[in-house]
């Protein structure tokens, strides 16, 4: 197959060739069923196998604990943003670190359903977020049935290369991560976290398919007007098929976990993305004319926001990137500038055409 372009889409975004050409080979058959995987039953032998091998694999590549629930959902990061607090708040109190637009609106959804407070903000007075708050300032109650954060804010580029340990900032409560757009590109420290969730478009596979793994101990304590769909308890022990759940979506996220463990898994992933955010990073500082405003310790290896000097130059830079092959660059509409998320799916070759492209840009440009 021809080189396709390179694709930056924050999400649903790019994935792996030879995943898609596997789906494409078993589109209409697959394994000889007679059936395509979007025509079966989901309590047939054939799909049972597939979601089965799907959970193995992703609980292998993150090491998850035997005493963790995976679960497959659906409604999105969003939808989590309100079913967490409906199963783990217990309508009490819960604490949430913000650091970015989505962790902002967890906070907001989650007052809905329980006494939510903020323990830490990033927020500076001109709004933006740029770095993260030092966990010994957080201010945690002893009350909290959990803290909220985000783990890797994609709109501005803000991530925790380490989670906190709560129990050493004398907290017992469970740490509740949305991690949606860095899940499987680094190891998750299972010590320190209750829950963690994760919309499948980003670095997983199609949107409409929510990742959700929690201790076990967490579960069973949702509020009585949590929609039975979404309790946590029904969900598992339904093995994740209470109802029909996104078929699709789970059968392309098994084909990337295999892809993934082929590649050499989540050890191999984070050592690509270091490479590549190292990669364009460098050449957004050395440059003099890009900027990234992140503080450097917490700059996101997946999502890479930039700016130019002058906002008349992004119209040009956009068209000559989508001539090149280089697509989906385009900011986030609340903060502008450009936007380059480099997921698993992007591989060297594609940062080091982007960073080409910048150069010959600013040359001409700058
Ligand atoms: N959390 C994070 C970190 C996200 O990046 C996104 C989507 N961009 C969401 C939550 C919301 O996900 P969804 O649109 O699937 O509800």
């Amino acid at each position: 197959m021809k080189q396709r372009p390179y694709n930056f889409s924050a999400g649903p975004a790019a994935l792996p060739a030879e995943v898609l050409e596997q789906a494409a080979a078993e589109m209409l058959d697959w394994h000889g069923s007679g059936m395509g995987v979007m025509e079966m039953s989901h309590r047939g032998k054939e799909f049972i196998a597939i979601a089965h091998q799907a959970e193995a694999d992703l609980r292998r590549l993150l090491a998850v604990p035997p005493n963790f629930h995976i679960l497959f959902m659906q409604g999105g990061g969003l939808a989590e943003n309100a079913i967490v607090p409906l199963n783990l708040s217990g309508g009490a109190a819960a604490d949430f670190v913000v650091t970015g637009s989505w962790s902002q609106k967890s906070f907001k959804e989650a007052k809905k359903y329980c006494d939510a407070q903020l323990a830490a903000a990033n927020t500076a007075a001109d709004g933006s977020h740029t770095t993260l708050p030092d966990p010994a300032t957080w201010r945690l109650r002893r009350e909290a049935r959990y803290l909220h954060l985000c783990s890797n804010e994609t709109i501005h580029g803000i991530e925790f290369h380490e989670l906190p340990d709560l129990k050493s900032l004398g907290s017992d409560a469970p740490l509740v991560v949305d991690c949606s757009s860095h899940i499987l590109s680094r190891a998750i420290d299972w010590s320190r976290v209750g829950l963690a969730f994760a919309g499948a478009q980003k670095n997983i596979g199609p949107a409409g398919l929510t990742i959700v793994m929690v201790r076990e101990d967490l579960v069973g304590h949702a509020l009585p007007v949590c929609p039975s769909a979404f309790d946590y308890k029904t969900v598992a022990e339904h093995g994740s098929m209470f109802n029909t759940p996104p078929t699709y979506a789970i059968y392309i996220a098994g084909l990337v976990f295999q892809w993934l463990l082929r590649q050499g898994g989540v050890a191999e992933m984070e050592r690509r993305a270091v490479q590549k955010a190292e990669l364009l990073y460098g050449a957004i500082d050395a440059s003099g004319f890009y900027s990234n405003k992140v503080e450097r310790s917490c700059r996101s290896r997946m999502n890479v926001p930039f700016f130019m000097p002058d906002e008349r130059l992004y119209a040009p830079f956009l068209e000559g990137a989508v001539a090149r092959g280089l697509l989906q660059l385009k900011g986030h509409k609340s903060v502008g500038g450009l936007r380059a998320s480099i997921y698993n799916a992007m591989p060297l070759e594609g940062v080091q055409a982007l960073v080409s492209y910048m150069t010959e840009f600013q040359a001409r440009h700058g």
